[in-house]
């Protein structure tokens, strides 16, 4: 069956745009969020807010979730009277949040007896590819799913890659963010060395972006939100600190041992000075700080 009416559950920094996304590629589109303040931004986009997330999950073809947590996404799966007791229809969960790979391949086992499907499908890119479609999508799942999402992923992303299984989506995700957590501290440890030096941080930077230190921080993060001192990425540390969580856990699990890895989720936990509220890209805040000192 095809899929025309699909619901987005948690309209926040990321949802938002995915839900605006895929009403601009022309499907129906029907939003739920436990706050009650992202109705009218949703309204105004022409989306129907739904105010009670069992009303959606019972009529919907597909289900889009932007959600904080793994126990979100575990809520909102199992939540009596919704996905699990339904018969009429085989609905796909596209599973957008950052989450873990344990979690996922439990709930998609659930759908499945219930004759359901779930993707893993972590996204990459922000709220400003989420807002104009072209996010980058690490997909873990069957191939009948991924063949039957296809329009649904078009629509929100650039690049959907089907990286494997289950979970797979969520392991490639949880890779990325571990060296895009390193990243942020290395690279903002490099500029405090490059202004205590004696050179202009921007002038050290020019250099590492022409020259073999470079990386996505370096070239994209940096220059937008840490030189300007903005600071309004729009993806927040306490998310980050989930994600580097969620690594070293799979690690663990993994039986795989990560010194260096495990020292930055340690100055990610205890970086006191960065609320979880703060944009990540404070992490990579080169200037003096009195904590630091
Ligand atoms: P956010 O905090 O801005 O939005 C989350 C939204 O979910 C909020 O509006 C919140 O009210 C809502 N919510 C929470 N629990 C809910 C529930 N049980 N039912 C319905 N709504 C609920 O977060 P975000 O930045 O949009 O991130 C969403 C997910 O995407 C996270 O898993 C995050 O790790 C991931 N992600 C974020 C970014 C980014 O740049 N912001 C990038 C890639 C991936």
């Amino acid at each position: 069956m095809e899929l025309r009416r699909i619901g987005v559950i948690g309209l926040g920094n990321m949802g938002f745009g995915m839900a605006a996304s895929l009403k601009r590629a022309g499907f129906e589109v029907l939003g739920f969020d436990i706050s009650p303040a992202r109705r009218a931004m949703i309204e105004a986009e022409g989306i129907i807010f739904i105010e009670d997330q069992l009303a959606l999950l019972r009529q919907v073809d597909a289900v889009v979730f932007s959600l904080p947590y793994a126990k979100d996404v575990e809520a909102v799966v199992t939540a009596e009277g919704g996905l699990l007791s339904r018969k009429d229809a085989s609905v796909l969960v596209i599973d957008t949040s950052t989450s873990d790979p344990g979690t996922t391949r439990r709930l998609a086992a659930a759908l499945a007896a219930a004759g359901h499907g779930l993707l893993d499908a972590p996204v990459s890119g922000g709220p400003s590819g989420a807002a104009s479609g072209s996010l980058t999508m690490m997909i873990g799942g069957t191939e009948a799913d991924v063949a039957r999402a296809e329009k649904v992923l078009a629509a929100m992303s650039a690049k959907a890659t089907h990286v494997g299984p289950s979970g797979a989506g969520n392991i490639a995700k949880l890779v990325n963010n571990l060296l895009v957590a390193a990243h942020l501290v290395t690279t903002g440890e490099a500029l405090r060395l490059s202004a205590a030096a004696g050179l202009a941080p921007e002038a050290a930077l020019k250099v590492v972006n022409a020259a073999t230190g470079r990386s996505a921080i370096s070239e994209v993060m940096v220059p937008r939100w840490v030189l300007p001192a903005s600071f309004d990425s729009g993806f927040s540390a306490g998310l980050m600190r989930k994600d580097v969580r969620l690594a070293i856990e799979l690690a663990e699990e993994s039986g795989v041992a990560l010194p260096l890895s495990q020292h930055v989720k340690q100055l990610w936990q205890e970086a006191g000075w960065l609320a979880d509220q703060d944009d990540f890209t404070r992490m990579a805040d080169y200037r003096d700080r009195k904590e630091m000192a």
